[in-house]
């Protein structure tokens, strides 16, 4: 009997091994891979029992044919959660960013406590990415919505934390300032209270530096964070962070320029696109328009290496549009609630129902969107009519409406980009000449003055700020070390 038993322990363990050997790993990061495993499924059915009947086969793995594209997404999903290794961020008491909302080591041991299934609505709100029901009292149930399944898994995984949070009894409230501001249920009031936005910067953070994932991945996991950072805090967050001034030039070369006490010292070459395109920061992400009417705009990561896929509602709108369409937009901005110069019309998200809206801009014809004072929490967009005069736009979000105050400075109508370091207010003139404006002799009439003169035949074509934020440098300086020191 015990030589029985034992012979029976034996096999199994060797039976175990060749199963281990027949496939390495599976990588449930990468979203090309339609098949899961069916011992990891199984491994997950017991908590998760709707999965429990679809592991009842013979076949080792489950493919989308086996599953539906559903099914396998939130599988996969689920399974690559399980498999995240987070390392701990060191904490920075004058940084946000390294605020920890869960201080749960393991990711997945939090979500299982408080998640027990899954549900795909077949309505769900235009713009919602998933939503729970009952917060403390749920039976535990995500609701995940069409947004979700078109989001790379690291996305996926931040959702899926965001919502257990909720089970925590956190809830949202409306936001009073940043991209979102006046709706309903977008914002937390402060990252302090440890919410489901705080619980999804965590995971944008920590995901950034999870070797787990691709370069891409990380980046788009960044450029999420700091989105979440910028927008979804009513009392505004503390962080560390620089600002730089980015152009890009005829040649479809992007420089970024460094500055000190609001003045640029230091210009460098940090990437090309394939044509030259106008470029704009919503402070986590660059949204790139070509010049040639017939590319669609795109959204990149601020270090260009990631393509992110959610491209916006101004971007989207665009390529939605004709080339004649296209040809009268002037200009974008994505400060504060974000606003498009087109045609005659101004174009907000500033309604109740955050949709886009478009207004006639009644006071004068429209040359640019400018900007002024530059911190990446408070920016406020303003109208450059092609009278010299300047008319900042804000969006009362009590009434859902534009409005639009008229400001007794002026500026040179020939003005395409303009913007604010450190008190310093730069302009980019329609001949493609970046200068510092000197409002010193006349508020009306500011002085141009040239900086870093243009290269022969080359010119620039947009100018823009963009911010670095402390906690992300730091950790590519080190991993740049490392590899210099061979590790
Ligand atoms: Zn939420």
């Amino acid at each position: 009997m015990i030589k029985l038993a034992l012979l029976l322990l034996i096999s199994t363990s060797l039976f175990s091994q060749m199963t281990m050997g027949q496939s390495a790993e599976k990588n449930y990061f990468n979203k090309l891979d339609n098949c899961i495993r069916t011992s990891d499924l199984k491994n997950i059915s017991g908590h998760f029992t709707q999965f429990s009947q679809l592991v009842r086969t013979t076949k080792s793995e489950l493919c989308e044919s086996d599953l539906g594209e559903d099914t396998l997404q939130i599988a996969r999903s689920v399974l690559a959660m399980q498999r995240i290794d987070v390392e701990p961020i060191e904490r920075d008491e004058a940084d946000d960013f390294t605020r920890r909302a869960i201080q749960e080591k393991d990711w997945w041991v939090y979500f299982k406590q408080r998640a027990s299934k899954f549900s795909v609505p077949k309505n769900c709100r235009p713009g919602v990415v998933a939503y729970v029901i009952g917060g403390p009292f749920s039976d535990g149930t995500i609701y995940l919505c069409r947004p979700y399944f078109e989001m790379d898994v690291p996305g996926q995984i931040e959702v899926l934390m965001h919502e257990v949070r909720h089970f925590d009894g956190h809830r949202h409230v409306t936001c009073s300032r940043g991209a979102a501001k006046g709706r309903s249920g977008a914002c937390d009031e402060t990252i302090v209270s440890k919410g489901s936005y705080a619980i999804s910067v965590q995971a944008g953070v920590e995901l950034s530096f999870n070797k787990q994932l691709t370069s891409a991945q990380r980046a788009v996991s960044e450029a999420g964070a700091i989105f979440l950072m910028v927008n979804r805090f009513n009392k505004v967050p503390k962080v560390k962070a620089q600002t730089n001034v980015l152009l890009s030039n005829s040649l479809g070369e992007i420089w970024k320029g460094e500055t000190e006490n609001g003045a640029l010292t230091d210009l460098s070459l940090v990437g090309e696109l394939d044509q030259p395109s106008r470029i704009y920061s919503n402070g986590s992400a660059l949204t790139v328009f070509p010049l040639n009417l017939e590319g669609d705009a795109y959204r990149v990561s601020n270090d260009l290496t990631g393509r992110i896929s959610a491209i916006g509602s101004f971007a989207s709108k665009y390529n939605s549009e004709s080339i004649p369409e296209r040809a009268k937009y002037k200009s974008f901005s994505y400060s504060g609630t974000g606003l498009i110069a087109k045609g005659k019309e101004i174009i907000s998200t500033c309604n109740p129902d955050s949709e886009l809206n478009a207004v006639v801009f009644t006071p004068e014809k429209i040359s640019s969107l400018i900007t002024f004072e530059t911190s990446p929490f408070n920016i406020s967009t303003s109208v450059l009519g092609e009278s010299g005069s300047i008319y900042v736009v804000d969006c009362d979000s009590s009434k859902g409406q534009i409005t639009i105050k008229k400001l007794k400075t002026k500026m040179p109508s020939f003005i395409t980009d303009s913007f604010t370091v450190d008190g310093i207010q730069y302009a980019l003139t329609d001949t493609g000449i970046l200068a510092y404006l000197d409002f010193t002799l006349s508020p009306s009439e500011p002085k141009l003055i040239p900086v870093f003169e243009k290269q022969p035949g080359v010119v620039w074509v947009s100018a823009a700020t963009v911010s670095t934020f402390d906690i992300f440098e730091r950790e590519k300086e080190l991993e740049l070390a490392n590899v210099l020191a061979g590790l």
